[in-house]
């Protein structure tokens, strides 16, 4: 028997991986310390230098009038380049992953 049979023989009997959504106590499952969800933005710590947007692959910031920046997490791909490359470290990617909002502007983050 092929060592790949063996494996899936194996596989069959072990029990299922599965996360509960909710803990036992009702609090949101625990994530990854590295885990790249819902973008959190400190706006008073940001400075306004835009090297956040230049470097954002997929055009998910943009400027706001008062020369802020602001985040259209709808677009974003989760690649965590605002964050590495902010001087202020006022962008990070936050343990947030319910990301399903009935309007859109939900989904900016200013
Ligand atoms: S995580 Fe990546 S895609 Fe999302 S806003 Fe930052 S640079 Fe853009
Ligand atoms: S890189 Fe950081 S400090 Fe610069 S505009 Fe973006 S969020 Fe603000």
């Amino acid at each position: 028997m092929g060592r790949g049979l063996r494996a899936a023989f194996r596989a069959l009997l072990r029990k299922p991986v599965r996360v509960r959504y909710l803990t036992e106590a009702g609090e949101m499952v625990p994530v990854p310390e590295r885990y790249r969800g819902k973008i959190t933005y400190d706006k008073g710590a940001c400075i306004g230098c835009l090297l956040c947007i230049r470097t954002c692959p997929s055009g998910a910031i943009s400027t706001t009038e008062e020369k802020k920046v602001e985040f259209s997490v709808f677009k974003c791909t989760f690649c965590g380049q605002c964050a590495e490359i902010c001087p202020k470290k006022a962008v990070k990617l936050g343990s947030d992953f319910e990301l399903v909002v009935y309007e859109k502007e939900g989904m900016v983050v200013r």
